[in-house]
């Protein structure tokens, strides 16, 4: 293949590639190719060539789009790095992933002066005019001729790293054959209309945010891009250029929702991923035929692993849906053997779309180059170990529970917090839940439970609680501790604070009625 972009503007010159939301100015697949052909031509006038790694700090401009491309273009592997990064943080990627170059704008200016200060060899370029004379803008040179290099599926299209939710975030880097299968597959189960048009509301540099990029020139459909996420913004943004498809946080949503109480009839598709969606939200949008299609997925898998259409989710509330075409989702026990269907394990994925493994070092010169880079220590025989926990049931539907690191061990039995807060969530007072593990001088570890019952609704009835629980679950699975909130402690990006949590029931727990 050459560059995608260059095939596409082939097939279909006059469609519209892009929407800049903040004017509503467009730009055709010709209008995109033309930026991304000047683009690439000035980096290679600079000295940026095929098999470089290109570093991307630049706000989610259209100038951004046009470096993705032109990366491509070049041959060269796109490494988009967060622009809320610390210089610090964003020197630790720049060496980590041997960046060749980096491409700043104004705004990131100062921050990328501060990252590349101190490392060698790494030239800065602006898109935008420099303040400083040791950064380079990219417009000051005549465009050179680009040769479109060809890819393989196996280079590497991208590096990106986790959201470092475990740890520290891992550079993964993506194959064009990876992004490629996970286009094809996700068309597969979403559909693609030649008229789609899909709003980017998500960080470029998450896989989230930057999927839509390849696969809209993939599909000859239509980006609508936005500077940054405003719930109320983003929801008119919806409605005023007919967007078809966005891919949110459940958080996003139920912000959006709060702001304007729906979204616009001109969605399709509504992909939600990235955390758990709370019932709450799903059946809000039942109520409003907004399409939810929940999803689960990772930077390791260019995104999507398991998708639900709505119709899928009605009657299996809590679904992430079938894998997607092509890729093998196995649950495995701590041995690694396949469990049985509806038995809790780690997910475990395989496929087409999934990373060759982590970045883990440059290559010393005289080491084989893919044997020396990646590393492949959490791979086994079934695939990649997400570290996620989740079942499979019957029906072939996956379910995802918790994170591996959040398992409680209670008497040396195993309980996964995310099975519990399903069903403490159904009890009907009760708004939100979340699960986790105190230190229990007998047990090693004892379940304890954070409830919020909305402000102003009656006192919590625990004795109906607890048996509400001991219904559905086996003994050693219901809390031994619980505490009742208005709200739960949530982190900035609005997933459940576990620390937080685990430190209310420190302080205010108590024994659940009933409880021994
Ligand atoms: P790190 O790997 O550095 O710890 P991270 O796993 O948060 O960070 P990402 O690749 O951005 O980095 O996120 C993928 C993770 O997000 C999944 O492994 C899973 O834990 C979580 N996730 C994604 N979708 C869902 C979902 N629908 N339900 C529950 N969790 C989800
Ligand atoms: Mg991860």
């Amino acid at each position: 293949m050459r560059d995608w972009l260059a095939h596409r503007v082939a097939a279909s010159p006059d469609d519209e590639a892009l929407v800049r939301a903040e004017d509503g100015e467009a730009w055709t697949y010709t209008d995109l190719d033309r930026l991304v052909s000047e683009t690439a031509g000035r980096l290679v006038a600079h000295g940026v060539e095929a098999g470089d790694r290109l570093g991307v700090l630049t706000p989610p401009y259209v100038g951004t789009v046009g470096l993705v491309h032109a990366a491509m273009r070049i041959g060269a592997t796109f490494v988009p790095l967060g622009q809320e990064l610390t210089p610090r943080e964003l020197s630790e990627r720049i060496e980590r992933a041997d960046l060749s170059a980096v491409v700043c704008a104004e705004p990131t200016e100062d921050d990328a002066l501060a990252a590349v200060d101190g490392i060698d060899d790494t030239p800065l370029f602006s898109v935008d005019d420099p303040a400083d004379a040791t950064v380079t803008a990219v417009h000051d040179v005549e465009p050179a001729s680009v040769e479109p290099p060809e890819w393989e599926f196996d280079d590497h299209l991208c590096i990106l790293f986790t959201s470092g939710t475990t740890g520290t975030p891992k550079p993964v880097p993506l194959t064009a054959g990876n992004v490629y299968s996970s286009a094809v597959a996700s068309a597969f189960r979403l559909g693609v209309d030649p008229g789609d048009r899909w709003l980017v509301s998500l960080a470029l540099h998450h896989m989230g945010g930057l999927a839509p990029v390849y696969r809209s020139a993939l599909y000859g459909t239509t980006l609508v891009l936005r500077e940054g996420f405003d719930a109320g913004g983003t929801a008119d943004d919806i409605d005023a250029y007919d967007v078809t498809g966005v891919s949110l946080v459940p958080t996003m949503l139920k912000r959006m929702l709060d702001s304007r109480g729906t979204l616009s009839d001109t969605l399709r598709v509504v992909l939600l991923g990235g955390a758990p969606a709370p019932d709450e939200l799903l059946e809000r949008c039942r109520d409003y035929s907004i399409p939810v299609y929940p999803t689960y997925g990772m930077t390791e898998s260019a995104s999507q692993i398991a998708t639900a259409t709505p119709r899928q989710t009605r009657g299996r509330l809590g679904t992430v849906g079938r894998p997607l075409f092509g890729t093998d989702v196995t649950v495995v026990d701590e041995d690694g053997a396949a469990v049985e269907a509806g038995e809790t394990g780690e997910i475990v994925v395989d496929g087409p779309t999934v990373t060759p493994g982590y970045l883990e070092r440059p290559p010393a010169p005289d080491e084989d180059e893919s044997a020396a880079e990646l590393d492949r220590s959490a791979f086994g025989p079934h695939g990649l170990h997400t570290g996620d926990v989740g079942r499979i049931d019957e029906d072939g539907y996956l379910y995802v529970l918790n994170r591996l690191d959040d398992r409680i061990i209670t008497g040396g039995q195993n309980v996964e917090p995310g099975e519990v807060a399903d069903v403490l969530g159904r009890f009907p007072a009760v708004e939100a839940v979340t699960v986790v593990g105190l230190d229990d001088e007998t047990w090693g570890e004892r379940v304890a439970a954070l409830l919020a019952v909305e402000d102003g609704d009656e006192p919590l009835d625990e004795a109906a609680l607890d048996s509400f629980a001991r219904e559905r679950l086996s003994g050693f699975k219901i809390p031994k501790t619980v505490a009742v909130v208005d709200e739960l402690p949530r982190t900035v990006s609005g997933t459940v604070d576990r620390a937080a949590a685990r430190e209310m029931l420190r302080e205010r727990g108590h024994a659940l009625n009933g409880s021994s």
